[in-house]
């Protein structure tokens, strides 16, 4: 086994070092989802997007012709190992285009889909930001129950449901949306689609939904007779399942981005310990050590799911297991994180800029936002259940 990057890739890695030294002020970390919540950082979001756009970064795995760079598996996680650790914005849940909208319409999106959408997301303009709308107030973990109804009639569908947790919706000029084509089916399964909806569209309200911590990242979202053109559905008709199967599998392989994330957090701790004379102490030590065990744990299994995909080895479950294993470590980094900051931890986490906030922040809104980043993109018993399945051969969970 190698663990070493090419001089390419490790220059490519300076390259964007670089581009963080110009673009972002010296003392950013970024916060998980939160650029989707004040205008002010959504602003400067979507500024850095498109300047990630100009050099081919923000989609940097797609082929040329759709505005990528055509990137190697491991230039693409060279990029979102540095996107981790230094928090670089605009590339998160409202880009979701980027991650799994993107890929999926590659894989079984039309022509006239991939000509339409795909510039506008590699572009980095408000006009490629997408929402996805898949769970609803009686369907989360049990996806395939999802009752919002598309309804068939002449070269439209009409439809009705309600959506609930939709990240960006009050950002996204288009929803990725998951529906029920066919209700007679004899399978929940079966009969499901995936949709593109423009969120113009008359007939689409979205309400705020504030996080534990008072932050506005998701929404509900009501259709009422919301019509959508027949050209809009993607894949086939009454697929969806197999379709969101594969949308699932892009959005969860995600934790190459969390283990830079959790280093760089370790990083400031350690200076922290260091300037404040905590390392004097040898719990503290102990603990901070303990975590760069744990960190470097969860890389090796992020580079091992790249490693196979670099191989053109299908990955069914890793991408579930490494998500597992980054659910908990969130977890435990804030912990940690917050029991050697003391009681400067206390502070509200919407209050980053505060003289008095420590680290900005980073580590208290870590505290508050790791519980969603469990359940987001499907909860740790669904990543376990999907692990336990697939990886293990065990019998499955539903
Ligand atoms: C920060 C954040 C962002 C989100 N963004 C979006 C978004 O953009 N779009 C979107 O569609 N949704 C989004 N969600 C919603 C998310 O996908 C769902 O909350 C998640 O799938 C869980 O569904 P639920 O909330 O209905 O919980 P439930 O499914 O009701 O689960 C409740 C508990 O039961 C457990 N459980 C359920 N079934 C099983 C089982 N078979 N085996 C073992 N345990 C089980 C779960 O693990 C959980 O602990 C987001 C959520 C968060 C927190």
């Amino acid at each position: 086994m190698d663990f070493h990057f090419s001089e390419k890739e490790e220059q490519f890695r300076a390259e964007i070092r670089e581009f963080v030294k110009e673009n972002l002020p010296p003392d950013y970390y970024g916060h998980r989802f939160e650029e989707e919540g004040e205008d002010e950082d959504w602003e400067f979001a979507m500024s850095i997007s498109r300047k990630l756009a100009r050099k081919k970064w923000l989609t940097i795995s797609w082929p040329e012709e759709f505005g990528g760079m055509d990137a190697s598996q491991w230039e693409r996680a060279v990029f979102r190992e540095e996107v981790g650790y230094w928090g670089i914005p605009g590339t998160s849940m409202g880009i979701s285009g980027t991650s799994w909208v993107g890929p999926s319409l590659m894989l079984f999106g039309t022509k006239a889909q991939q000509e339409q959408y795909l510039p506008l997301i590699a572009a980095g303009e408000p006009d490629g930001v997408w929402c996805t709308a898949y769970s609803e107030p009686d369907s989360g973990s049990d996806l395939a129950s999802l009752q919002t109804r598309a309804e068939k009639t002449g070269d439209e569908y009409i439809i009705n449901g309600q959506k609930v947790w939709t990240s960006c919706a009050h950002r996204a000029r288009w929803c990725w949306l998951a529906c029920r084509t066919d209700p007679q089916t004899p399978k929940k399964h079966q009969g499901l689609s995936l949709m593109i909806v423009d969120m113009k569209s008359p007939g689409i309200t979205v309400r705020p939904l504030r996080t534990i911590y008072g932050a506005h990242i998701f929404n509900e979202i009501f259709f009422n007779d919301v019509r959508v053109p027949v050209e809009n559905l993607v894949g086939t008709e009454n697929n969806g399942w197999a379709h969101l199967m594969q949308a699932l599998a892009f959005e969860r392989g995600g934790s190459i981005n969390y283990s830079g994330m959790l280093r760089r957090f370790l990083d400031e701790l350690i200076v922290h310990a260091r300037d404040t004379g905590l390392f004097q102490k040898p719990e503290v030590r102990q603990k901070l050590a303990d975590l760069s065990v744990a960190i470097e744990g969860l890389k090796v299994l992020a580079y091992d799911s790249i490693w196979k995909m670099s191989k053109e080895i299908k990955v069914i479950y890793e991408s579930s297991r490494d998500k597992a294993a980054a659910d908990r470590l969130h977890d435990k980094v804030s912990r940690v994180g917050l029991d050697i900051l003391g009681a400067y931890a206390q502070l509200d986490p919407l209050h980053k800029n505060s003289r008095w906030t420590k680290l900005k922040g980073t580590l208290e809104h870590l505290y508050w936002i790791s519980p969603g980043l469990a359940i987001a993109a499907g909860t740790t018993n669904t990543q376990k259940n999907i692990a336990g399945q697939f990886g293990l051969q065990l019998p499955r969970a539903y």
